[in-house]
């Protein structure tokens, strides 16, 4: 790991109560201003890792056994997931959550509850309509009526919100259409471009590859393989196992 690494992941150990353990010494990292891909196939632990970094871990029952979680260099107290929000690490949930039956604005505006101020409220909030018009086109409507594609867009629309230094992405391409997917790809390089590092969760490794400066394979709890996102792309490993076409 370098030492312009924002977030750093160290030999974590978690398990679930009852269950096998599901990270068995997983080691990341995510420099300043990058993207980070975890690419893993089911119930190899991406969701956990996600959840063991943003605070959300005991309220899905499972606990770190030991390693620990650095942003900037510090311990991240990952406790409470509120308390990761306030230190700027945000994630967008796998299945993106929207309240169905608020409005797209009145959505945005959940997203924004920790801003300092109305104006840097309104700031984040036309951010986010310039990356996104559709929602803007939208922000009337009910979220429950918006496609599958405009709900993940709002849910990351929702994170953006609280102006995070780290987002970070539990597989956003999921159930969408490839055309979608593109559009959910293009958007992410765009958002890092403006300053936010991502970690981003993928079984649609091209996407994630594409977009990605480094990436992680996860395989049942361990890291299998890491490396800069292009060269992964050509090793056969992953050809054959997440691009399918060994
Ligand atoms: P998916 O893409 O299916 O979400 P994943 O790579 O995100 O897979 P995890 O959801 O992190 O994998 O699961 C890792 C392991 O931990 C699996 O064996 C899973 O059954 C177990 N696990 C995940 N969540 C829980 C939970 N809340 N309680 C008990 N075991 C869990």
């Amino acid at each position: 790991a370098g030492r312009d690494a924002l977030l750093e992941v160290r030999d974590l150990h978690v398990s679930y109560a009852g269950s096998v353990q599901a990270l068995r010494g997983v080691s990341i990292w995510v420099p300043d201003g990058g993207i980070v891909a975890v690419l893993g196939n089911n119930g190899a632990g991406k969701s956990t890792l996600l959840r063991a970094i943003s605070g959300s871990l005991a309220r899905e029952g499972g606990t770190v056994d030991s390693g620990s979680v650095l942003l900037g260099g510090r311990p991240l107290a990952v406790r409470s997931a509120s308390d990761v929000v306030r230190q700027g690490v945000l994630q967008v949930p796998e299945g993106r959550r929207v309240f169905g039956s608020l409005s797209v604005e009145e959505n945005l505006r959940a997203g924004g509850t920790a801003a300092r101020d109305a104006k840097s409220r309104d700031e984040a909030r036309a951010k986010v309509y310039d990356l996104f018009p559709i929602l803007h086109e939208r922000r009337r409507q009910r979220a429950g009526l918006l496609s599958g594609g405009e709900q993940q867009m709002l849910a990351i629309g929702r994170a953006l919100m609280g102006s995070p230094r780290i987002l970070l992405l539990d597989e956003p391409s999921l159930g969408l259409a490839p055309l979608i997917v593109e559009q959910i790809g293009d958007v992410i390089t765009e958002i890092n471009r403006q300053g936010t590092a991502v970690v981003l969760v993928e079984q649609n490794a091209a996407m994630a590859l594409r977009v990605a400066s480094h990436a992680f394979v996860l395989e049942v709890g361990r890291i299998s393989l890491e490396g800069p996102a292009a060269e992964l792309a050509r090793t056969d490993e992953v050809r054959d196992r997440y691009l399918g076409v060994g």
